[in-house]
């Protein structure tokens, strides 16, 4: 048998090019991206809106993605929900969804996305990292978790307002895929995230930064950072080996150039080895003219990890460091420990029970 057209990752352009290849009108295919991203729609028989016989022939030919929900928990405090998504080929990836009511109020969510499986960066403090790469995602898979989360909690009226890269995986490792679910994302017939509200974070992949430079898109871009010495920066990431942290400030230059948007930091405080004053009078010296946001992750200790968390107070007297010296810093507020959802841990339960 013919292998059947995936569409879920195709955008109207493509839906319209397979409608045609099948000798069927293209004019179709603003209905069924509608359907597949708006709706969420996982078959051909939910689109009501579209012909029995037409049902028939795209049931025949073609299907919507092959990601199925295997586990989806909620946290105690009730703010964070983690997905686990089985892939086409037996591979799972988790995603986040978490409510900030503080500042957007409760119907208005954030999910935490990945862009691989597993990562080929081996950050020594990364879940991910220590299970080693996999496969890229195909931006099917990418933009697929949003809106299957989407439809998942659309009874209690909750929407996705935000999105963040920020799960397993380094998206600029996986370029094409990742700005295209972001355009499949930001497209208004579908799920319609609004494209500032889109943040992709990088470890610090220099050639990604720069393409993005050039992308004309205005998505929100963070970086991981650690460590503002070089030294202590390879030691945790070994990405900075390649792209040292004076070549890495550059290109964040040119980027803020290019797009006029400010780079958030994102900066885990690990006990003794970048929590020093020393690391905040260093950092702010290379963050100097550029607008910039300091995100402070207090670490989470994967299995593995030797180093431990900064106690509260370090935390609180680097970023009383930080703001004297005229840079935004915000603390992360930890969420989703009860069920492993907490950032960097999104492969931990599954690599300590020995699955893939
Ligand atoms: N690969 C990308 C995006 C995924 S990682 C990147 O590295 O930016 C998402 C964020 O979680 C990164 O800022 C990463 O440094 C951070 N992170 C990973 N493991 C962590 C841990 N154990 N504690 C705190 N933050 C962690
Ligand atoms: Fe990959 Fe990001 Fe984890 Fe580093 S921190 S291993 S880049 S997912």
């Amino acid at each position: 048998m013919e292998e059947k057209t995936d569409l879920m990752g195709m955008d109207t352009e493509e839906i319209e090019r397979f409608l045609e290849s099948i000798g069927e009108r293209p004019y179709r295919a603003g209905q069924i991206v509608k359907w597949i991203y708006r709706k969420g729609a996982r078959s051909f028989s939910e689109m009501t809106d579209i012909g029995g016989k037409l049902k028939g022939i795209l049931d025949e030919r073609a299907e919507i993605g092959a990601m199925r929900i295997l586990a989806h928990q909620v946290s105690e405090a009730g703010d964070t929900e983690k997905f686990l998504f089985g892939l086409r080929d037996g591979n799972c990836i988790e995603s986040v969804i978490m409510s900030y009511e503080d500042h957007i109020g409760p119907s208005r969510l954030t999910a935490c996305i990945s862009s691989q499986v597993g990562c080929a960066m081996g950050c020594r403090f990364c879940a991910t990292g220590m299970g080693g790469f996999t496969r890229n995602l195909t931006a099917g898979e990418i933009a697929g978790q949003v809106v299957m989360m989407q439809r998942e909690i659309a009874p209690s009226e909750r929407r996705i307002a935000n999105v963040v890269l920020m799960g397993m995986g380094e998206p600029l490792m996986n370029y094409d895929n990742v700005l295209k679910a972001v355009r499949l994302m930001n497209c208004p017939e579908g799920i319609a995230i609004g494209i500032r509200h889109i943040a992709i974070s990088t470890c610090g992949v220099i050639p990604g930064i720069d393409r993005l430079a050039d992308e004309g898109i205005q998505t929100k871009l963070a970086v991981s950072l650690h460590s503002p010495f070089d030294e202590t920066r390879s030691g945790m990431m070994p990405i900075n080996r390649r792209y040292p942290i004076a070549d890495l400030m550059k290109a964040l230059r040119r980027y803020q150039k290019k797009t006029g948007r400010r780079v958030t930091f994102e900066y885990a405080m690990i006990d003794g080895v970048n929590d020093g004053l020393d690391s905040a009078k260093r950092l702010a010296e290379l963050l100097r003219g550029l607008t910039s946001l300091i995100n402070l992750i207090p670490l989470n200790n994967v299995t593995g990890n030797r180093a431990g968390r900064s106690p509260r107070g370090r935390i609180e007297a680097f970023k009383s460091y930080m703001e004297a010296a005229g840079v935004r810093t915000t603390v992360r507020k930890e969420r989703g420990g009860d069920i492993d959802a907490a950032c960097g841990q999104l492969r931990k339960r599954m690599a300590e029970a020995g699955e893939r």
